[in-house]
């Protein structure tokens, strides 16, 4: 198994820069996922470490070698594109095959080596098909093989799912997970799709812009994003955001000055302009007249029949509120209030994530309407 290092990468196509300085170091073995937005520079990230695309400035190591001058044939990488690139006159068998057959592998054990990827793959049936008589599940099945045939240093997968409905997405992502649980294999893997990307990385990296935003483990990303763009990128119903600014003693005040969040402050200049992110999930519904309660006027609710999303608008902002479809909403008007350690705040002026002070209010202090800020600070 072989790790890769990227330092200091760059690439400019004529005046358009798509990758701009990324640094990025792989494990052995590790399945990392790229993901961002069209046009960030995540397929031109993966096509250079191919060897698909000219490098600009900097360098790409696979193992001890650096490989910018390396031919991609050389590298060790086998790629599954998205269209699948399968040869349609040839049969399964003969798609999955080509390589060995090419590099003067013997009948005999090609056909060994055809039957062990096909039984891995449930493609046992399909053997004398052409990719024409498939579905593009199998079709995408018969891409894979024909990558790991070559038994590669490292699988480069080109959002290879995009092309299939809903359920086939699902259910290959887990085959995808499973296969890589069994070769262990180094593997990168670019996507839009976070659900894609959450289930699949053991090392998640979001691009924007052609920079890295955010690199870590899923789910530590999807609870402590580092900018407002991941924050917002990652979660579905996406996380909802209420502007404001610091008021007094380091609180956050929306713009239409309600106190946003009673137990936790910042040590930000008073006025700083920041977004608060809270998700869908985390709003909590509170005592109408409670420090911190945001009155919550309901426009629509989606029954999906595990849960319930509720879209309305709080503190002057449009924001949806998910919840368990058996738990019923107060009939009268209600408030929602912001939990201090589901909180997420990001300065305007940089994107970036400022973690608060959280004070441990007392029970029966929490959401009283007769405490007011003030007296909350004392504490
Ligand atoms: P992504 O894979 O994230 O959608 P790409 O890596 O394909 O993004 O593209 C990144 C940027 O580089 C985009 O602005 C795109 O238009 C530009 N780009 C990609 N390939 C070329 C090319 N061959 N010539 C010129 N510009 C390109």
């Amino acid at each position: 198994m072989d790790g890769i290092e990227i330092s200091a990468l760059h690439k400019i196509y004529g005046k358009t820069p798509a990758v701009r300085g990324v640094n990025l170091s792989i494990e052995p073995g590790e399945f990392v996922v790229i993901l961002g937005p069209s046009g960030c520079g995540k397929s031109t990230l993966l096509r250079m470490i191919a060897g698909l695309e000219d490098i600009t400035s900097g360098t790409i190591s696979i193992g001890d070698t650096i490989v910018n001058q390396v031919e991609p044939g050389g590298r060790g990488c086998a790629m599954v594109f998205q269209n699948y690139a399968l040869y349609p006159h040839m049969t399964v068998a003969e798609n999955i095959g080509y390589a060995p057959k090419v590099a003067g592998v013997s009948k005999l054990e090609r056909h060994a080596r055809v039957a062990d990827v096909a039984a891995m793959l449930g493609l046992q049936g399909l053997l004398d098909r052409r990719p024409g008589q498939l579905s593009g599940g199998q079709r995408q099945r018969v891409a894979m093989g024909r990558a790991m045939i070559r038994a590669p240093r490292v699988f480069l997968f080109d959002e290879p799912l995009s092309n299939l409905d809903a359920k086939l997405r699902i259910q290959m992502r887990l085959e995808i997970k499973r296969l890589h649980r069994e070769l262990k294999t180094t593997s990168i893997f670019v996507t839009h799709d976070q659900m894609e990307a959450m289930t699949l990385a053991d090392k998640l990296v979001v691009m924007n812009g052609g920079l890295i935003e955010q690199v870590g483990a899923p789910t530590d990303i999807y609870h402590r994003p580092a900018t407002r763009f991941v924050a917002d990128f990652l979660g579905s119903p996406p996380m909802n955001f209420i502007p404001g600014r610091i008021g007094a003693e380091g609180r956050a005040v929306a713009n239409n000055g309600l106190l946003l969040c009673a137990d936790a402050f910042w040590e930000l200049a008073p006025n700083t302009e920041i977004v608060i992110g809270i998700r869908p999930a985390a709003l909590q519904i509170s005592d109408f007249k409670a420090l911190g309660g945001l009155p919550f006027d309901i426009e629509m609710q989606e029954d999906l029949g595990t849960e319930l999303h509720i879209h309305g608008v709080a503190a002057s902002q449009r924001v949806t509120m998910v919840r368990p479809a058996d738990s019923p909403l107060p009939t009268d008007p209600f408030a929602v209030s912001i939990p201090a350690r589901a909180i997420h705040l990001f300065r305007v002026s940089d994107g970036k994530r400022v973690d608060p002070h959280v004070i441990n209010l007392p029970e029966t202090l929490n959401g009283d309407s007769r405490w007011n800020a003030k007296q909350l600070l004392s504490i």
